[in-house]
């Protein structure tokens, strides 16, 4: 039998970068991941890579692109007579990008010395790890460490059963041939709201249907007032308390019938996407008689070094608590693997960034106001609008803010809300900052190169005192 130091089963960014570090480490390590592409080979990279992180910024650019066509280049007296979409080229480009960053991970596997291996991986006890390798017999390796990255699936809801063709999840709304002209969307979070946009930039009319009455609940109030806004005036018609009750595909759509405070109502569309969230994805991977302990969402149960109730098991990413975001699932890799090492790791969860892919773009780091005020923590706040930017005049990008909440008595800074342009980028400041204990004061204090959007991460930092300049 093979023995490794560890056995990495799942590879996305939680399993391959685990995998990348163990090796870095100097640990013999292999990794087990059983994603296809669609050319029926080994596509390394997860949920993210193949069908999420990755092929949704692609179609979001390829889609922002189409729509500045009419909506933005105008302004800048560009005008571009007779353009025109070819959705099988914008799919293409797409499913290229993926690749080049599946044969990407491979290299990278190869480079730092993990094996490998196409399949399923089964845990059994004593951990070993039973390989059914793509088109092969099973093989059964022994691990001293298991890392379990097995990433997370939609849900799927009975009333809208997926087809995959006129009823489809997320994976589904990627690959779309042609744009819908009606969309139904089922339900506001972060995954219907970008797929909303990039087919709703495309030409498709999209009707998003959210059983809760509150939009986008975790984010910052402001923000979610506002992007309600910004988002309905782009033609995203988003219904708010909303319960889908039932769809049924027919010859010519989709017949979607749901519930509001009105009472029953229905929709007809041509597509619908069924994005109502996604479960950690355990199936067939773990052998009954090993007793791993999971918890009451379905998750597999770990410890805050990601440890699971089995000595030399560990367990990282959408398979366990905390937000489904593929950094988080990598920063809890790489941190698996030094414990491994022997080293002392430690995951930071409080400053995990949170990113919407909308336009404008919302991010956020640390608490909220509603947060803050539940725990009892006394702050100040600073808020900055773009439209006091001349960089953002620049651009025609107006509409936003950054809201910096400060500690009311040390001025740490305990949150950073932002909602406008490169908001993904922008947070990345704020997530230094917090990670080094910033107060509002030290990024106060802290040049900003103007003219650039990050001037609004400046002022709000001196608005928490009261002394922002421009404003
Ligand atoms: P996954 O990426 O799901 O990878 C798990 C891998 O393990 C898969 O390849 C699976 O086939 C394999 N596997 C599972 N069980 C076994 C087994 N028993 N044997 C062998 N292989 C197995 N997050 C962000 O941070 N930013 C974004 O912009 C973003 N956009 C998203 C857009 C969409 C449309 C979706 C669906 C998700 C998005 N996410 C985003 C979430 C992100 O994709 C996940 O948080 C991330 O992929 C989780 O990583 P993971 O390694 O835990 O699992
Ligand atoms: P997220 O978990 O962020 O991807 O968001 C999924 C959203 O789908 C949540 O806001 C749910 O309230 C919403 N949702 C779940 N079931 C339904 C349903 N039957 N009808 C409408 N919205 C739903």
């Amino acid at each position: 039998m093979k023995n490794y130091d560890v056995v990495v089963i799942g590879g996305g960014p939680g399993g391959y970068v685990a995998a990348i570090r163990c090796g870095q480490l100097g640990l013999a390590t292999a990794l087990v991941d059983e994603w296809l592409g669609t050319d029926g080979k080994p596509a390394l990279g997860g949920t993210c890579l193949n069908v999420g992180c990755i092929p949704s910024k692609a179609l979001l650019d390829s889609s922002h692109h189409y729509h500045n066509l009419a909506h933005l280049l105008p302004a800048h007296g560009i005008t571009i007579k007779g353009a025109s979409l070819d959705v099988a080229t914008m799919l293409a480009r797409k499913n290229k990008v993926v690749q080049t960053m599946n044969r990407g991970v491979a290299a990278l596997l190869k480079k730092n010395k993990v094996t490998a291996f196409s399949g399923h991986g089964r845990l059994q006890a004593g951990n070993h790890v039973a390989i059914a390798v793509h088109g092969a017999a099973e093989e059964v390796v022994a691990a001293k460490n298991v890392i379990i990255a097995s990433g997370s699936v939609p849900i799927d809801i009975p009333v809208a059963p997926v087809d995959g063709r006129s009823i489809v999840d997320n994976t589904g709304a990627l690959a779309f041939d042609e744009v819908p002209k009606r969309l139904g969307i089922i339900g506001a979070g972060v995954i219907g709201l970008e797929l909303g946009s990039v087919w709703n930039r495309l030409g498709s009319e999209v009707v998003i249907l959210e059983a809760l009455e509150d939009f986008l609940p975790a984010a910052d109030r402001q923000i979610a007032r506002d992007a309600l806004k910004a988002f309905t005036k782009q033609g995203l018609a988003i219904h708010l308390g909303a319960r889908v009750t039932g769809a049924k595909a027919g010859k010519k759509g989709v017949s979607v019938k749901y519930e509001d405070q009105a009472g029953s109502k229905a929709l007809e569309v041509d597509r619908l996407v069924v994005a109502v969230g996604r479960r950690a994805f355990t199936d067939g991977l773990v052998d009954a008689d090993v007793g791993l302990a999971m918890d009451d969402a379905g998750r597999i149960q770990v410890d805050e070094l990601c440890r699971t109730s089995i000595d030399g098991v560990y367990a990282v990413g959408d398979a366990v608590k905390g937000p489904m975001l593929a950094h988080k699932a990598s920063e809890e890799g790489i941190a698996v693997a030094e414990t491994i090492a022997g080293s002392k790791a430690h995951i930071d969860h409080r400053t995990v960034p949170w990113v919407i892919y909308t336009h404008p773009e919302i991010a956020w780091v640390g608490d909220t106001e509603q947060q803050l005020a539940e725990k009892g923590i006394a702050s100040r706040s600073g808020s900055f609008p773009y439209r006091a930017l001349g960089r953002a005049h620049g651009s025609g990008e107006t509409n936003g803010f950054v809201k910096i909440l400060a500690d009311a008595k040390s001025d740490e800074i305990l949150g950073v809300h932002i909602f406008g342009a490169q908001a993904s980028e922008l947070i990345a400041e704020a997530v230094t900052a917090m990670v080094f204990r910033a107060s509002s004061e030290d990024l106060a204090r802290t040049v900003h190169a103007h003219p650039t959007l990050s001037e609004a991460v400046h002022e709000a930092a001196l608005a928490v005192d009261g002394r922002a300049i421009h404003m």
